[in-house]
């Protein structure tokens, strides 16, 4: 694909998600991407934090912690209460940071959530929400977003976890029905109530899975 098909596909696509009141933004390298990150958070006192492979390896609540703000990052806990004290705190932060499992051309989010402390958050909540994903996570439609999420995401996010299911030892979905199942929560969001809160910030390379 040359410059000028793929910034005609990526100006669709950002109107796909603009029709549904949620925001785009594309960055070329990581450096711009931290600095609206900064940008935003500098607006809001409590960060919520949606955990994400994505999010680790920019650092992102390392970077908020610096700039002073409270972070609710259950990954931070020492104990299981602790863990579910910070994801109850970050269903009510004022700013939701975390990633998706895929995205659609048309317009669609996709997540496959365990305890759905993070689909909780992405749906109501928190002030702002931001999703930062890389382009390997795009799909062309909302059945292939699904798939991309329960096939690819879930499998390698239950190995990290360490979560014993089919998916983790067998690096796919069998689509299992056993009561410590990874994928307890699947989330579609076709678009926000509220304009303004919601935003896409797409790197054009390929980050977390
Ligand atoms: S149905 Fe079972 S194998 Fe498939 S993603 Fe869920 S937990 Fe994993």
């Amino acid at each position: 694909m040359n410059f000028s098909e793929l910034h005609r596909e990526l100006e669709e696509i950002g109107l796909n998600f603009e029709e549904r009141n949620i925001e785009v933004e594309y960055f070329h390298s990581r450096n711009e991407l931290i600095n609206s990150v900064k940008n935003e958070i500098s607006n809001y006192k409590t960060i919520g934090i949606g955990n994400s492979q994505t999010l680790k390896s920019l650092k992102i609540s390392e970077i908020a912690i610096e700039m002073g703000k409270t972070v609710f990052d259950k990954t931070m806990a020492n104990t299981t209460e602790e863990i579910k004290q910070l994801k109850k705190n970050a269903l009510i932060s004022d700013c939701y940071i975390t990633s998706c499992n895929a995205f659609s051309r048309d317009g669609r989010i996709v997540n496959v959530d365990h305890s759905g402390n993070r689909v909780a958050a992405m749906t109501y909540g928190p002030e702002r929400v931001l999703i930062i994903v890389g382009m390997n996570k795009l799909e062309n439609t909302e059945k292939n977003a699904i798939k991309r999420a329960l096939t690819v995401a879930t499998p390698l996010n239950a190995n990290r976890a360490k979560i014993d299911s089919p998916c983790s030892r067998n690096e796919s979905c069998e689509g299992c029905n056993q009561s410590n199942r990874v994928c307890n929560y699947i989330s579609i969001i076709r678009g926000q109530h509220y304009p303004g809160r919601m935003k896409l910030l797409i790197i054009k390379e390929n980050l977390g899975f």
